[in-house]
């Protein structure tokens, strides 16, 4: 992207139109906001800036129901480093984690990550790895949620700003830059300064969405004033994705500090953006029973007399779709009817939509049911989905925490159960053949991982209504008896 501020080229090129005389209502605009934040030289002449401060940023789709609060991290040292002359970035923060994990992940160690033009990369460890290009898009757009980046990207050339509206006390214009992503910004009627930038995203549960960033608190910031330009911008960033918040910070900025080098490793860069790629693998666990494994979330078929039961379609439409295919394959001459969804959480919930689209009735538990005639009614446009492809109507059995939900025929009975007072999720559905004596659960009991907060809990529910497990399929980790629940639990107990 080239920086030159457009009054120059309408100077120069247009002789007719000189600098502070814009070309248009909306360009004015945008010199009118840079104005507001310092000038539009200094603006137009800035061309790294440092955000540094804390705050929280929030894990969507991780809720303990689908509209209830989102957990989220505690951030410290939160530095944020952009050099808008070559498209690049670099964020590292501190977490700390203020929720239960269930997978025992550790949080509290530096995040970093960043994007070098339309290569993304996350560090871990002593290197890094390429984020894909989905990440690498919305990382870009990412690098004008900010006043200056917006402007600085409204006064390029080959950006085009058109469509000045009133949005209430606000005036409003789009922003398309020249790789096609469109931006709009609000102005404060007030203070002549971005209050709002939004753009669009997709995202694989919940469609098309928009993401804003809210600007508040400007104060000047910067240098030192006379040659080092000091801009007016925001102490506090909020950001929302859809109707969530996903992160907020309380900052302070600096747009003299030399951000240095951001270019991407040379070893990232040399690689290309990994493309998801979807492996399943089938384990047989009894008579009519498998596990369809495969990478980190499993699935599980069942086999009744003239039906199949799926329980769970997670983590995406691609790995969801390649699950029902190997069900229909070891099975082709029963029908798949109902897909057991144990939780609403987004990673066991992505394959939703695919499964409708294939058919397939959606048992969950009643808290879920609006969440999911909602995210089957969403829109996908930027990515047209398997749903979008070919719509079908959502058949939804919703389970309570009171009835149990049985699927049975004459060959085989299946139990689908709330686990009562599961801290990870409300609603959450475990399954139990009580025959076969095997239960099927997820995120309670993940064996391997390296804690078990939520077993406890799993192992009252076994207890409480009499389950008479001997096997545990875990749709995370590898399958597990009841004994190894039992020290797990006792693990967890004795740990500080
Ligand atoms: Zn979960």
């Amino acid at each position: 992207m080239r920086r030159r501020p457009r009054c120059l080229i309408a100077f120069s090129v247009l002789f007719t139109v000189a600098c502070g005389g814009a070309a248009t209502p909306e360009l004015q605009l945008i010199e009118d906001v840079a104005e507001a934040m310092g000038g539009l030289r200094s603006v137009s002449q800035t061309a790294a800036l440092t955000v540094e401060g804390q705050g929280r940023t929030f894990r969507l789709g991780q809720n303990t129901r689908p509209r209830a609060d989102l957990p989220y991290y505690q951030v410290e040292n939160y530095l944020l480093q952009v050099d808008y002359a070559n498209q690049r970035w670099r964020l590292g923060q501190d977490r700390t984690t203020t929720f239960l994990t269930g997978g025992g992940q550790l949080y509290g160690a530096r995040q970093t990550y960043g994007l070098d033009g339309d290569v993304a990369y996350d560090e871990q460890g002593d290197g890094a790895v390429r984020a894909s290009e989905k990440v690498a898009a919305d990382r870009w757009a990412e690098m004008y949620h900010n006043p200056l980046g917006i402007v600085l990207l409204g006064l390029d050339e080959t950006s085009t700003v058109s469509n000045l509206r009133e949005g209430g006390a606000e005036r409003v214009v789009d922003i398309v830059a020249a790789n096609g992503t469109q931006f709009t910004l609000h102005v404060s009627g007030d203070t002549g300064l971005p209050s709002k930038v939004t753009s669009s995203s997709y995202h694989p549960n919940l469609g098309d969405v928009t993401i804003e960033t809210l600007f508040d608190g400007y104060q000047e910031m910067g240098g030192l004033g006379g040659f080092q330009a000091r801009l007016t911008l925001p102490r506090n960033y909020t950001t929302n994705l859809d109707r969530f918040t996903i992160s907020r910070y309380s900052t302070t900025a600096d747009t003299n500090a030399d951000v240095g080098d951001l270019s991407a490793p040379p070893d990232v860069r040399a690689v290309p953006p990994p493309m998801a790629t979807v492996t399943v693998d089938v384990e047989e666990v009894t008579d009519g029973v498998w596990r369809l494994a495969g990478q980190s979330h499993h699935s599980a078929l069942l086999e009744f007399e003239d039906f199949l039961v799926l329980v769970e379609a997670p983590q995406s439409e691609a790995r969801t779709l390649a699950v029902i295919e190997s069900a229909r394959e070891l099975r082709p001459d029963k029908s798949l009817r109902y897909v057991i969804n144990t939780h609403h959480h987004f990673d066991h919930s992505a394959g939703i939509r695919a499964a409708v689209s294939e058919g397939l009735t959606i048992v969950t538990h009643r808290t879920n049911r609006s969440f999911y005639e909602d995210m089957v009614a969403r829109r996908h446009s930027i990515v047209q989905d398997a749903l979008t492809r070919n719509a079908q109507p959502l058949t939804l059995e919703a389970v309570s925490s009171e009835e149990p939900f049985e699927i049975t025929d004459g060959t085989r009975t299946l139990q689908i159960v709330t686990v009562v007072d599961d801290l990870h999720s409300d609603g959450m559905l475990m399954a139990y053949l009580p025959r076969e004596r095997i239960l099927f659960e997820v995120d309670a009991f993940s064996p391997s991982a390296a804690a078990s907060p939520f077993a406890e809990t799993l192992l009252r529910n076994i207890e409480d209504r009499g389950l008479r497990v001997e096997t545990i399929v875990p749709l995370h980790g590898a399958i597990a008896t009841l004994e190894d629940l039992e020290s797990a639990v006792e693990q967890e107990a004795q740990a500080p």
